[in-house]
């Protein structure tokens, strides 16, 4: 059983992630755990008497718990290594598509084999009679009663503004914007992970503080959502160690147990040894993430593949009233996989049970900066990239 947090947009919001990109703000198309937190850190203050006292520094800045991204009904980001047709993009689950293929078992199995051609389900469309390009397939997908992959759609339109001369509170001439929002009437929703006495302080204050507002334009009736949680039991995914050898039996076709994926459910910060921004995660920033006794069994693996784009991230931090310093993070929807340094290799029974036990830690610590505003969330081995072939 675990908890979610479920947001509703009672009206359009705008969450803009970078400062003037010309006349057109653009908008996030989900909800960030910093600004989850904001939220509520924000109705926490304004209750009269209430200060940054002991149960505020509980909820809102211990390490102990993780804001998660909320994303459209709850769905998961598209990873980056998922290819579709380039003409009739979308999973076969929509009527009009030509359906998708995960890129990352066929070019391992390419790689691990030196086989001269990749495997044509990964380079050219599986309908007979269109064979067009494949192409990269973004956004979001849940997956529903039958276990197939299904995209989530997110509802934006664009508001023409003017911008107000402020010390004649006039037009001002010529300034014309547009703001990019996300549709009203519209849920997003994540897990929230915390001991079980904060979820419960939480559930008690939000219970009594239902409403709230996000993002910019918020005195232009933009921005009121409606915050609730929920326990919710998930059964629709495996436990680690079926992950781990359903991904491996896909790959090798025995039961050879010598590689494992990371995918990044949000965006990472991982910083290295010169404060400087990493494009990829080495196997020391794994083994630094959750440091178990365990963590020595990943002095055998290497990094053998990544997807994976990086991207500014920025904030605004409304305590102070200031724009938060600009950092680099690994996009959401990256893949890494990491195998043993000798390609022949397998792993004995012993070890394939520490190597559980380390990936569980890390799947629950996360990776890198920032883990309470829900940074560096990762899953092992996801379905996604060996359950449904064709999907
Ligand atoms: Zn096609």
């Amino acid at each position: 059983m675990g908890w979610k947090f479920n947001l509703s947009l009672q009206a359009a919001v705008c969450l803009t992630q970078n400062r003037s990109v010309g006349n057109t703000l653009p908008t996030l198309d989900y909800i960030p755990g910093s600004t989850l937190r904001g939220l509520l850190a924000k109705n926490y203050l304004d209750q009269p008497g209430r200060s940054v006292d002991t149960q505020f520094q509980n909820l809102f800045l211990s390490e102990d718990i993780c804001y998660p991204n909320l994303y459209p009904q709850g769905a998961r980001v598209i990873p980056l290594s998922a290819l579709t047709c380039k003409y009739h993009p979308g999973f076969g689950t929509d009527n009009k598509a030509h359906g998708a293929v995960d890129g990352v078992l066929p070019w391992l199995r390419d790689l691990l084999t030196n086989k001269a051609q990749l495997e044509p389900s990964a380079d050219y469309c599986g309908v007979e009679s269109c064979r067009a390009p494949l192409d990269r397939l973004s956004g979001y997908y849940i997956i529903n009663d039958n276990r197939e992959e299904q995209q989530v759609a997110v509802r934006k339109r664009l508001m023409a503004r003017t911008a107000i001369l402020e010390s004649r509170e006039v037009v001002k001439p010529g300034a014309l914007y547009t703001l990019e929002v996300l549709e009203e009437e519209q849920e997003f929703a994540g897990e929230v992970s915390a001991p079980d006495n904060i979820i419960q302080q939480l559930q008690e204050f939000i219970a009594s503080h239902l409403h709230g507002w996000i993002g910019t334009a918020r005195s232009r009736g933009l921005g009121k959502v409606k915050l609730s949680m929920d326990e919710e039991n998930d059964d629709r995914c495996y436990p680690m160690a079926e992950r781990l050898s359903g991904f491996n039996r896909k790959l090798h076709g025995d039961g050879r147990m010598s590689c494992f994926s990371l995918t990044l459910e949000s965006d990472a910060i991982v910083l290295d040894e010169l404060l400087g921004y990493r494009s990829r995660p080495l196997i020391s920033d794994l083994q630094m993430a959750a440091s178990t006794p365990e963590a020595e069994i990943l002095n055998n693996f290497e990094l053998l593949a990544a997807w994976t784009r990086v991207q500014r991230v920025t904030g605004w931090q409304a305590a102070w009233k200031l724009p938060k310093p600009e950092e680099q993070a690994i996009r959401r929807g990256s893949v890494f996989v990491y195998g043993l340094r000798n390609g022949g290799q397998t792993l004995i029974d012993n070890q394939a049970n520490s190597l559980v036990a380390f990936l569980t830690q890390l799947e629950e610590k996360g990776l890198g900066e920032r883990p309470t505003e829900g940074f560096g969330r990762l899953r092992v081995c996801d379905e996604f990239h060996w359950e449904n072939e064709r999907k």
